[in-house]
């Protein structure tokens, strides 16, 4: 175990052989050792393997899915259902013959076709669905215009906003638990907070709605990032963003299991698939497989705490979200690989171009935060598997000048 110059909590040296040989493996990364990308919770970086498996299937077999009765076009129809096997294995699906596996350009998409697609034709007139406006965008519109469409159709359905803690920023079980009634049908609920780098305890969530609410569970921060499995967490719905778990952009998934409510069926005739994103993201998973989930969430929350407890060592930063989740070996360790913060005195904005100044890519801005989120911008950081302790101790040293 290496102790940060802080004297903070240890961090885990035994990954460090593990971590240099995967971080070598990203030529973006590798190509500019003066940069350092802390940007992953907007998009991460692609190892060579996807790249080769993009430029393998382009150069050798390239062709559309389910059209063509050539050799090419079997090859992509055939990738193209490996990938949804894998997709259910990645989320550790128990009953992969009992779900589906639908492609779709990212989180939004997926999230909205659920609302659009869906949700309608299980809501009956006076429902109600809590939804966290708290969360993401993405999370939180698709469900308003359903309730929109259902009003125009003469069906009247109750969305409520799900409770959050004060200070962690965790759903509060607790109010959550008052709000459900009979009528609660629906909750959509996030696996990691975008903005608080929190573990939303989706599994709680389960235990107070009971076993027949419909969960929806936005995954776009969570895939890639920590091991799922949808064994524990007993959700109906996941959607995730392929391009921020290594794979392309434009590249997501809705998985969907009809055990309550009425099979998913996406509407509309869908086209020609993202037959390269599809390509791409079943390398992504192979990828992440070998190199192991489990430890990259170690390797990313360890970072997280370091950045925190640097910051917390500073006087002028303000870090958001829960104060209690530092140590990696604490009972309440909730924050993974984000940490968003304020310096008290330096507009956000002009934080984010200080640090590229300083070679840093961060984001600042309210990170597209849904109706109750932080009314002022703050600086996000976002780390995976190809960042170091090194970067994070160059960030705080950077943070500590100004
Ligand atoms: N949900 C969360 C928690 C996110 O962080 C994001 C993107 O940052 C999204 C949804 C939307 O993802 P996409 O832009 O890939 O659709």
């Amino acid at each position: 175990m290496t102790p940060p110059p802080s004297g903070g909590h240890p961090f885990p040296s035994q990954l460090r052989a593990w971590q240099a040989s995967l971080r070598s493996q990203f030529p973006i990364i590798t190509a500019h050792p003066d940069l350092v990308y802390l940007d992953s919770a907007a998009t991460a970086q692609k190892p060579q393997a996807v790249l080769d498996a993009v430029h393998s299937y382009l150069a050798t077999s390239n062709a559309n899915a389910s059209r063509g009765a050539y050799p090419w076009a079997n090859s992509t129809t055939a990738d193209i259902e490996r990938t949804r096997a894998r997709v259910q294995d990645f989320l550790g699906d128990p009953a992969p013959a009992r779900s589906q596996v639908h492609f779709v350009s990212g989180t939004s998409a997926g999230l909205r076709s659920v609302a659009r697609d869906w949700l309608p034709g299980y809501l009956r007139n006076g429902d109600e669905i809590i939804v966290p406006f708290g969360d993401h965008e993405a999370n939180a519109a698709p469900w308003l215009e359903a309730q929109e469409l259902l009003a125009r159709q003469g069906t009247h359905i109750t969305v409520h906003d799900m409770p959050y803690q004060r200070g962690s920023h965790d759903y509060d079980v607790v109010a959550l638990a008052a709000l459900v009634s009979p009528r609660t049908r629906f909750v959509a609920t996030t696996h990691v907070h975008h903005v608080y780098g929190g573990d939303m305890n989706v599994h709680r969530v389960r235990e107070v709605v009971g076993p027949d609410v419909v969960i929806c569970l936005d995954a776009a921060q969570s895939a890639g990032h920590l091991p799922i499995s949808l064994a524990d967490l007993d959700v109906d719905f996941v959607a995730f963003s392929g391009h921020k778990a290594l794979a392309l952009p434009g590249t997501g998934v809705i998985w969907a299991r009809g055990r309550r409510g009425p099979a998913f069926a996406p509407s509309g005739w869908s086209g020609t698939p993202n037959t390269v994103g599809i390509i791409s993201l079943q390398a992504a998973l192979d990828w992440l497989d070998s190199a192991g989930v489990g430890r990259i969430e170690q390797w990313t929350t360890a970072l997280a705490a370091r950045l925190t407890e640097g910051l917390r060592g500073l006087d002028r930063y303000d870090v958001l979200g829960c104060q209690l989740s530092l140590a990696q070996d604490s009972d309440v360790q909730q924050r993974k690989g984000i940490v968003t913060f304020r310096h008290q005195n330096i507009d956000a904005a002009d934080l984010g171009f200080i640090l590229y100044s300083h070679g840093f890519m961060v984001r600042s801005d309210t990170h597209c935060q849904a109706r109750t989120g932080e009314a002022r911008t703050s600086v996000r950081v976002s780390t995976h598997v190809y960042n170091t302790p090194e970067e994070v101790d160059r960030l705080v040293a950077v943070l500590a000048e100004l």
